[in-house]
Formats: C-alpha cells, sequence, structure tokens
C-alpha cells in the first residue's frame, strides 16, 4: 500500500514538473525528450541533466532562481539531490577540483541567443559570492565580476539574434588556491568581429560603448570630445537604422561601465584615453571625402579630421595625408600618390577598426593585471568558455564564416571527449557495448581547416597571390578543389533545384548545425585586413598612450608577411583546444526557445533541430547505457579501502581484486559496476555518493 502512494506521488510529481535527468526517462525518443522539456519549460523550469550534462532553456524573463538563498542550498550539495540548477553543475565541478587537485573548464555551447553568457556570468558570480574568501581577495573577485560589464560594452553588440550578443571569444580561468578561495583570473579573447565598428546591418548596431557614451556622458566630456550628443549624427551609428532598442538602456548602462572601470583600477588618464578612443572612431566615421580631378580624393571639411587628429593625439596634416594619399619610397625621394575616393574611405575604415580592435585586446591585458594572482603557490583552475554561437543570417560573410567554423570545433571537442572517447574507453577496458551511432562532424572541420587543402589554406593562397586574386578567383579555386565534397555546393556545382537558392558569388557548407549560405564579397580583404604602413607609423607616434602602445606591440610582433585573420584564429583554436583538452570537463547546452526573444513561447520545432544537431539524443543513448564514474582500480581503492575491514589498512593481492572485494562489502549490486581492464565503472553518481558518505562517516 506504502509503495503505491509512493508511486502515485512520484507519478503526479513526474505529470507536475516532467523528469529531472533524462536519464531515468522511460522512453527515450525524441518526442519523449522534448515534450519532457516543453513541460518542465512551461513550469519554468529550465534546466533539466542527462547525467551530469545540463540542459538549458532560455526562459527569455528574470527567474527567481539566482539569489543569495538559492546559491547556499545548492553550495556543498551532492549534484543530484536537489533539481536540476546550474549551481548545482558548478558546485560540483569546484568541489571535483578541491578533492581531486586538478583542472577543470566547463563548455556552455548553443546558437546566437541561447544564454551561453547569461549561464557564465551566473557561474562566476556563484563562484564570486559563494566561495570562502578573505577581504583581500574580495576585491579580486570585485574585479572578475566587474570585467564582465566592461567587456560587453566593447565586445557585444545588439543583432538580429540576440540584442546583447557577443562578438568575440571569451574563455576565463577562475583560479581557486587550496582553501577553494577563488584568488585571481585570466581571460584569453577571440577574434573581434571589427567589421561591426564601420557597418552594420539593418537592425542591428555597433558595439554598445559607442551609443552608451553619446547618450550617458555629462555635457563636459561630450564636449571635450567633441561629440553630440545625438547617435543619429554618426554614421557608424545609423547604418543599422536602430540606434535605440526599448530592451537597452544605454544611459544606465554608461552608468555600471563607468564604475565598474573604477572597480578594475583604471586611473583617470587611462579612462581619459579609452574614451577618446572611442570618440576619435566616432569622428573618423563622419570624415567624408570628394572626388576632385582623375578620381583624386578630396577632405570634404576638416572639423571632423581635426577632431581625430586632437583626440589621438597626431598630427592633423600628416593624418589627412595618409588618408588621401599613398606614400611610395622611390630611389632618392617619397612620390606622393592620390588615392581614389574609395581608397580613402578603405584607408578611413580599416584605422577605425584597427585602432579600436587594438584597444579591445589592450582592454584585456589591462584587465588581467587587474585580476592577476600574483603570489606564486600552487592554484586549481575551473575555466568558463562563453563563445560566439553557431549564426545564420539573410546574408553571412567571412564573420560568420569564422564563427560558424568555430562551433563546428567546439562541436568536434564535446564529440571527442563524450561520445567518441566514451565509446573507445569501453571498447579498450573490455566492457560489453553497443555502439550508438552519431554524426562526426570532423569531415566540415577538415574541409575548412586542412593544411593546404581546406577553404581557409585556399583562402589564404589567393590573399598571398599577386596579381589579379578577387573574391571570385578565390570562388572558382574553391570550385576547383571542393568540387565533389558532400559538404560544400556552388551555385556552379549545385543540382538544379538547389540552384535556384544560390547566388552566384555565393559558396554553401552544410554545417552540424544546419546548411549556411556565405557570399564570398569581402573575404579577400577582411582575411588580409591590412593597413597602410605609413598610417601605423603615425599611430605609433600617437599622444595617446593607448593607441601608442598597441601600435607599438603590433608591429614589433610583426613578421615580414603577418598570418592572415583566418590562420590567426585557427591556430587560436588549436591552442585553445589544447589547453582544454588537459582539463576535466563539464557541459552546459543551451536551447534557444523562440526566435522572437518572448517569454513563455517555445518553439518545438526549432528546439528540436537543436536537439538534434547538438547530438543531445545519442548523449543521451550513451549516457543511459553507460557508466558515469571511473576510476583506475589503484585510485579507488587508495580513496575508499578504509571502508572494509578486508582491505584496511593494506591489500595484498592485485588492486583490482581488492575493489572487488570493497565494492561488495559496500553492497554494490551486480548491474550498478563493471569491471574493466584497468578500471572499475560505476553507472549511476547516486551510488557512488552513497560511498562518498560513509567515506565521511568513516
Ligand atoms: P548567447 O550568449 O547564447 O548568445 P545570451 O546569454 O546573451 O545568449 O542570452 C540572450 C538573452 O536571453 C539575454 O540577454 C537574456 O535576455 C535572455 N536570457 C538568457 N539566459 C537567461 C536566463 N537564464 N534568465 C533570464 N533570461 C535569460
Ligand atoms: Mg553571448
Amino acid at each position: 500500500m506504502q509503495g503505491q502512494l509512493d508511486m502515485e506521488g512520484a507519478l503526479t510529481a513526474r505529470d507536475r514538473v516532467g523528469i529531472q535527468d533524462f536519464v531515468l526517462l522511460e522512453e527515450t525518443t525524441e518526442v519523449a525528450f522534448i515534450s519532457n522539456l516543453k513541460k518542465r519549460y512551461s513550469k519554468d523550469l529550465i534546466y533539466t541533466y542527462i547525467g551530469t550534462l545540463l540542459v538549458s532553456v532560455n526562459p527569455y524573463k528574470e527567474l527567481d532562481i539566482y539569489n543569495k538563498k538559492q546559491m547556499d542550498t545548492y553550495m556543498g550539495v551532492n549534484f543530484f539531490e536537489l533539481p536540476p540548477h546550474i549551481y548545482a553543475l558548478a558546485d560540483n565541478a569546484y568541489h571535483t577540483m578541491l578533492t581531486e587537485f586538478n583542472n577543470h573548464f566547463i563548455l556552455i555551447s548553443g546558437e546566437s541567443g541561447a544564454g551561453k553568457t547569461e549561464a557564465s556570468k551566473k557561474i562566476l558570480q556563484f563562484y564570486a559570492v559563494s566561495c570562502p574568501s578573505t577581504t583581500l581577495m574580495s576585491t579580486v573577485r570585485d574585479k572578475m565580476l566587474m570585467s564582465n560589464p566592461v567587456l560587453e560594452a566593447f565586445g557585444n553588440a545588439k543583432t538580429l539574434k540576440n540584442n546583447n550578443s557577443s562578438r568575440f571569444g571569451k574563455y576565463m580561468d577562475i583560479q581557486f588556491d587550496s582553501q577553494g578561495d577563488a584568488v585571481g583570473g585570466h581571460i584569453l579573447n577571440y577574434l573581434l568581429e571589427k567589421s561591426r565598428v564601420v557597418h552594420q546591418n539593418h537592425g542591428e548596431r555597433n558595439f554598445h560603448i559607442f551609443y552608451q557614451l553619446v547618450e550617458g556622458a555629462s555635457d563636459n566630456l561630450l564636449q571635450q570630445l567633441g561629440l553630440e550628443r545625438d547617435c543619429q549624427h554618426y554614421n557608424y551609428l545609423t547604418q543599422g537604422e536602430c540606434a535605440t532598442v526599448p530592451s537597452i538602456n544605454d544611459k544606465n548602462d554608461w552608468k555600471s561601465v563607468k564604475n565598474a572601470l573604477q572597480v578594475i583600477e583604471f586611473d583617470e588618464i587611462n579612462t581619459k584615453y579609452l574614451f577618446e578612443v572611442v570618440a576619435s572612431v566616432l569622428h573618423l566615421g563622419n570624415v567624408q571625402f570628394d572626388t576632385g580631378n582623375k578620381d583624386q580624393a578630396l577632405l570634404n571639411d576638416n572639423t571632423e579630421l581635426q577632431w581625430v587628429s586632437k583626440l589621438l593625439g597626431v598630427d592633423a596634416q600628416s593624418l589627412q595625408e595618409e588618408l588621401t594619399f599613398r606614400k611610395i619610397e622611390a630611389k632618392w625621394e617619397q612620390v606622393l600618390s592620390p588615392f581614389t575616393t574609395d581608397h580613402a574611405i578603405y584607408a578611413r575604415d580599416a584605422l577605425a577598426k584597427a585602432i579600436y580592435g587594438q584597444t579591445f585586446t589592450w582592454l584585456v591585458h589591462r584587465i588581467n593585471e587587474s585580476t592577476e594572482n600574483k603570489d606564486a603557490s600552487q592554484k586549481t583552475v575551473i575555466g568558463l568558455l562563453d563563445i560566439y554561437g553557431f549564426e545564420v543570417f539573410y546574408v553571412n560573410s567571412f564573420e560568420q564564416f569564422c564563427i560558424n567554423y568555430c562551433n563546428e570545433k567546439l562541436q568536434q571537442l564535446f564529440i571527442q571527449l563524450t561520445l567518441k572517447a566514451e565509446q573507445e574507453e569501453y571498447e579498450a577496458e573490455g566492457i560489453e557495448w553497443e555502439t550508438v551511432q552519431f554524426f562526426n562532424n570532423k569531415i566540415i572541420c577538415d574541409l575548412v581547416e586542412e593544411k593546404h587543402r581546406g577553404i581557409i589554406s585556399l583562402l589564404d593562397e589567393e590573399c598571398l597571390r599577386p596579381g589579379d586574386a578577387t573574391d571570385l578567383t578565390f570562388l572558382e579555386r574553391l570550385e576547383e578543389k571542393m568540387g565533389n565534397h558532400p559538404h560544400f555546393v556552388t551555385h556552379r556545382l549545385a543540382d538544379i533545384n538547389t540552384r535556384r537558392t544560390l547566388e552566384r558569388g555565393d559558396f554553401r557548407l552544410l554545417h552540424y548545425a544546419g546548411e549556411v549560405t556565405y557570399c564570398v564579397v569581402g573575404f579577400l580583404d577582411k582575411n588580409n585586413d591590412l593597413l597602410y604602413r605609413n598610417i601605423k607609423d603615425l599611430m605609433c607616434q600617437s599622444k595617446n598612450a593607448i593607441v601608442s602602445e598597441c601600435f607599438s606591440n603590433m608591429d614589433r610582433g610583426n613578421k615580414r608577411r603577418p598570418e592572415t585573420v583566418a590562420t590567426q584564429f585557427k591556430s587560436s583554436l588549436l591552442k585553445l583546444t589544447e589547453m582544454l583538452v588537459a582539463k576535466q570537463a563539464w557541459y552546459i547546452r543551451c536551447l534557444k526557445s523562440n526566435e522572437s526573444k518572448q517569454p513563455g513561447q517555445f518553439d518545438e520545432a526549432l528546439i528540436r533541430h537543436q536537439v538534434k544537431y547538438l547530438g543531445l539524443m545519442e548523449h543521451l543513448r550513451v549516457r543511459r547505457a553507460g557508466f558515469a564514474y571511473r576510476r583506475k582500480y589503484e585510485d579507488f581503492l587508495k580513496r575508499y579501502k578504509p571502508l572494509c575491514p578486508a582491505t584496511w589498512p593494506h591489500w595484498r593481492g592485485f588492486p583490482s581484486d581488492g575493489v572487488e572485494v570493497l565494492v561488495q562489502h559496500l553492497g554494490y549490486l551486480p548491474d550498478e559496476y563493471k569491471m574493466g581492464r584497468t578500471k572499475i565503472f560505476i553507472r549511476h553518481p547516486r551510488t557512488l555518493y552513497a560511498t562518498e558518505d560513509a567515506y565521511e562517516r568513516c
């Protein structure tokens, strides 16, 4: 009777809130999976587990689940004892790090607008608030927390997908000492979408900081910077025709950024330089050219240029020359060859992008200096990876190509660390196993990045080829080399039906997350990212310390032929993955609930698509059939031998025999564990937690 009541109780609870861990779902069909997500979503339960992986569905509304009380509830509690929460995952990573004294990272993935950046902020807050701390360390934490509003102001923007879209990749190490205090932080930044500084698509904005400055700065500051309080006045702010966004309060955000800059110890002079850079970019965008004789570019009016030269502390006459003439070094003298208007605009935009991009990297360095822990004692880290999500727009360019390539790499890492490695380990350990099939996106990664044959290599070749290389010759080269690749299509290669949807200047990649059509216009330029030598030299002499420092550094690292943007990006991603595989991984998969950024809307088709391409069903199958915990016999025995008289204090036989005796003594059922060649595998952490509890008591 009692049993039945319990059963009924459980059933009603289940009915009410769905199942907290997909591993316990009765049917492993996609329909059951999505219906469980939907049921939970309708009750504002946005988190669900697949074992220790956390699935999160964007609620698009503030939920009261991130307060101090919740943090306290989740701190130090076994993972499965409370309802799923991002704090539980953060806490589990933290405690594993402390007991095993090793490094971890949390991979947060999902498409643009799915909730990755919010998730990473929640985790950082959890550590900052919940971990023990000394007064000294609490300033480091404040700095780590406050680096966020600053980097978001300079590196995020409104796009069609997300009003606060990260336009740079960010990996942040949070360092802990052996007591578990958060004692320092370090950020690595990846490829900022600089083109946004000079161009925005319809419905999108430039980086937040520009609007914040114009809307929020005091009259006095605006006057010093020569700015008007009107975004409409600036060419670089108006192309998207949406300078104001209802959900964004630039004025308030300006205050937060100013405050954050103080917390991270920006002194007055550096803050002044920083705003001068931002203002100089706005003025640059308003520098216009007329066309004179023989197409020659002539400065239309020099007020704006005067402001740029004042703010950057460079000579106005020289700046004007660099923007309208090319200097050619002849044998005995310098010859000035006038730019056409197009060239002058190109030089102007290149300068704006370079100044902004360099300043962004400088900002990250400064933040790192301020959160760096100089103490040499040994530390462990939890890394948070929050990178721009997969995105598809109406027109996709070089930037989307890089962003989506990055997402392919992260998916590949996920596959390697979970589906593939997991199954290979069972095989190696001789554990009976029915292989789960999954789509391995390595083929797409190779298509993009393979040496000598991949798209990036071909792009570089075209960029370096002297003479008549253009975006279209690049496309022709791709067609020649990739012709029959199953994930590559162009107009010429497509069948009749597909051809209707492809322009001649496009190529289409069939990404793991869906197909994306890229327009090749601008690929060569953006990949080269050239800045005229003389402009660089001029900037090195800038009286603005940020600009002179950045441009001098830029030069120092320069080889004769600088690496292209895509190749640099490729190597930075390679380094990132190498660093990550050396750490223990935790996963958060963020799902976008609807395209219109509305609360309460659960778009089933959209969710189904994401569940498919993120490989969640495959992951579930592997988890269900598999073993969540595994340890080498020696290690397992070393830790738990006090729990059994036969193994304590010494076990004299083979470690595996000792482990067998130990687990039988602990009452593990035959189905709960498996003995491999070198390791014990335990099906569900719940049983292990019981062991842990016994250990704590002993
Ligand atoms: P991503 O980084 O994946 O592109 P964001 O983390 O910036 O996406 O989320 C986009 C928007 O969705 C946020 O600005 C916020 O409005 C909403 N959002 C995301 N996660 C949450 C959450 N946990 N609670 C409330 N709103 C959220
Ligand atoms: Mg983001």
